[in-house]
């Protein structure tokens, strides 16, 4: 069973699976909710390690456009259409207001920085600034990402990410406010992982991480549908 919600303009947007693992963020089978891990996290249950992240829709990478969801294709057209920043931000705003309502009490909201400057603006930013005025908490470029740094592709979220410590650096020290990193996507995670790790480093109390989609490939998903199935 899928849950979603009709956002402003009538559009249907089928909401992300609660069940993921608490490391790498992969969805996992219902039934290994409890349990928290995937299996290629599960002999590395490092604390340190866990991303609090949260998502609106699962992203289904690789797709052809003419199989994609209406919010599927808006998170793929958002990499070069800056209009779609207000669709998105509704979506996140209403998972905030209606999942997870404890982002609220964050101290301040940071774009996950991009060195991707073909499109001459980040995602990440206008749907920061979108979500920040939404819900009154400030919002802060904090971030910078090296400039020479490797764009993080389209790939599964198993497949090895490019080594990213070192590239993100922090515009000032942080006093230990609670921070909520936003992004468009999340593919491998790395990035996330790899903001997180500066801002704690650079004085942040708690770290959480939403986006609009979490990437995930269809037979993936059709596996964990089909596994959740058994066992409701
Ligand atoms: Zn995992």
């Amino acid at each position: 069973m899928t849950l979603s919600f009709t956002r402003s303009d009538g559009v249907k947007v089928d909401l992300i699976r609660e069940s993921h693992c608490k490391v790498c963020s992969k969805p996992i089978p219902l039934n290994y909710k409890d349990y928290g891990y995937c299996m290629d996290c599960k002999d590395q249950k490092d604390r340190e390690q866990e991303l609090i992240m949260y998502g609106v829709t699962e992203y289904i990478l690789k797709d052809p456009v003419e199989r994609l969801s209406a919010i599927n294709r808006e998170i793929r057209e958002f990499k070069h259409d800056r209009t779609l920043s207000g669709k998105l931000g509704e979506c996140m705003v209403h998972v905030i207001t209606h999942r997870y309502p404890h982002l609220r009490d964050v101290d301040l909201i940071v774009p996950v920085p991009s060195s991707n400057s073909t499109c001459g603006y980040n995602p990440a930013t206008l749907l920061a600034e979108y979500v920040s005025l939404a819900i009154g908490v400030p919002c802060e470029n904090i971030l910078v990402k090296d400039p020479g740094s490797p764009l993080q592709p389209e790939q599964p979220a198993d497949r090895k990410c490019v080594d990213m410590v070192g590239k993100i650096r922090p515009k000032r020290l942080i006093d230990g406010e609670s921070v909520l990193r936003i992004d468009d996507t999340v593919i491998s995670g790395c990035t996330m992982r790899e903001c997180a790790r500066v801002l704690k480093e650079n004085g942040a109390g708690r770290v959480y991480g939403l986006v609009v989609g979490r990437g995930i490939d269809r037979k993936r998903l059709e596996y964990l549908e089909r596994e959740d199935a058994h066992h409701v």
